[in-house]
């Protein structure tokens, strides 16, 4: 009940400061907030830094796991295979297109999805494999791909976790796959409130892409105001709105400068917390398999069987500390709108993680005595003597 310190520790908190004050009163002040200038030059960049030829721009990742969808040309009937083991937008973005996710389970040690169990879900109605980048560890993608290869199947990866995160020494969003979809919620590390990316190869998916989020218009409003002759544009199927903002993107392209530093950042304060819990044999810290690079979007762990406490009373024991956690990531099929299949029976390893992890606090402007007092209480909670 009592505590030493007066404010509760945030699980995560975005680091904005004053450069990113001063971009978004430029853009104020520019007459232009709507998507723009900015958007292209934050497209720009962003596929300079992932090694991407094209980086298109949407409202947030969800509407770019749906656009990814309708691109890649699935329709009602169609099977697409992801995790349960994900954020809920995982699957609504496949639902969002008419397809049907077909939930594979995940490997213990990475929370990503297990390949072996990957053939096993194919039916002659699989069309794609969603790989999801479990807070910020990428998939085994080339064992995915060759799958997919074999079976004529495409691959998309749900990369919302995943910036500047490295996969056999290239960074997540060049083309490993088809598409690759971002967020930039406050949740992640590369924040603009709400927003998202999807990064390709292909310059006809990104033109199509590109149409989508505007209503499938013709000409992009940043083309016809270039214009020195009158554009009258035109639409030739049902879009969206899914556009950025320039406000936004004025703040991405900040943010996306100071990227690097605030993954060394993250990775340095992971160490920091691997380095002592992994002396308590009731924890299990996350793992960095050799081809991967991970961002440490969370720092997430996993409480075992002989724990002295469940997970839940962890999390209680730490907010009496005055720490705020989270329960590790969800299982989409035990939601409602999911939980029709037979799913639990056939995801043993999506219900241990969902059921025993635990995200701790980390974030970019986390001090090393808020880390220590994390530590200090998770340590208490083994000790012999506790109450
Ligand atoms: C956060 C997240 C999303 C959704 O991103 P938004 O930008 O909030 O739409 C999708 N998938 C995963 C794995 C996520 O963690």
């Amino acid at each position: 009940m009592s505590t030493s310190r007066s404010a509760t520790l945030p699980v995560a908190r975005p680091s904005l400061g004053q450069a990113e004050e001063v971009a978004v009163l430029e853009v104020l002040r520019s007459g232009w907030v709507s998507q723009g200038p900015r958007v292209a030059a934050f497209e720009a960049a962003f596929a300079e830094y992932v090694g991407a030829a094209h980086a298109i721009a949407v409202s947030s990742c969800t509407t770019a796991l749906h656009l990814a969808m309708l691109v890649a040309g699935i329709k009602p009937g169609d099977e697409v295979l992801c995790p349960s083991l994900s954020y809920i937008a995982t699957a609504n973005g496949i639902v969002y297109a008419g397809g049907t996710p077909v939930f594979v389970d995940v490997d213990r040690s990475t929370y990503n999805m297990d390949p072996s169990r990957i053939e096993a879900a194919i039916t002659p109605r699989t069309r794609a494999i969603l790989a999801v980048h479990q807070v910020g560890l990428p998939s085994a993608l080339e064992e995915i791909c060759d799958i997919a290869n074999r079976r004529g199947l495409l691959v998309i990866e749900d990369a919302a976790c995943a910036i500047g995160a490295v996969y056999k020494g290239r960074r997540i969003g060049q083309p490993h796959t088809s598409m690759a979809c971002f967020s930039f919620h406050p949740r992640k590390i590369l924040t603009t409130g709400e927003g998202g990316m999807i990064t390709t190869a292909d310059a006809e998916l990104a033109a199509r892409l590109r149409r989508l989020r505007q209503h499938a218009m013709s000409v992009s409003d940043l083309a016809r105001h270039a214009s020195a002759q009158v554009v009258v544009e035109s639409y030739d199927e049902v879009g969206y709105n899914y556009r950025m903002t320039d406000l936004q993107a004025a703040i991405g392209l900040v943010q996306l400068k100071r990227l690097p530093e605030m993954i060394d950042r993250r990775r340095w304060l992971a160490s920091r917390y691997t380095e002592r819990l992994s002396q308590l044999e009731w924890l299990i810290p996350p793992v960095e398999p050799a081809e991967c690079k991970q961002n440490y979007q969370s720092y997430m762990v996993r409480l075992t069987e002989d724990a002295p406490v469940t997970r839940d009373q962890l999390m209680q024991e730490l907010l009496n500390q005055g720490i705020s956690t989270r329960r590790g990531i969800m299982a989409i099929h035990r939601e409602s709108p999911y939980r029709k299949g037979e799913w639990d029976a056939r995801l043993p390893e999506t219900n241990l993680a969902a059921d025993t992890t635990i995200i701790l606090p980390l974030f970019h402007d986390m001090t090393e005595s808020d880390q220590d007092h994390v530590l200090d209480c998770v340590e208490q909670i083994s000790s012999p003597v506790r109450r």
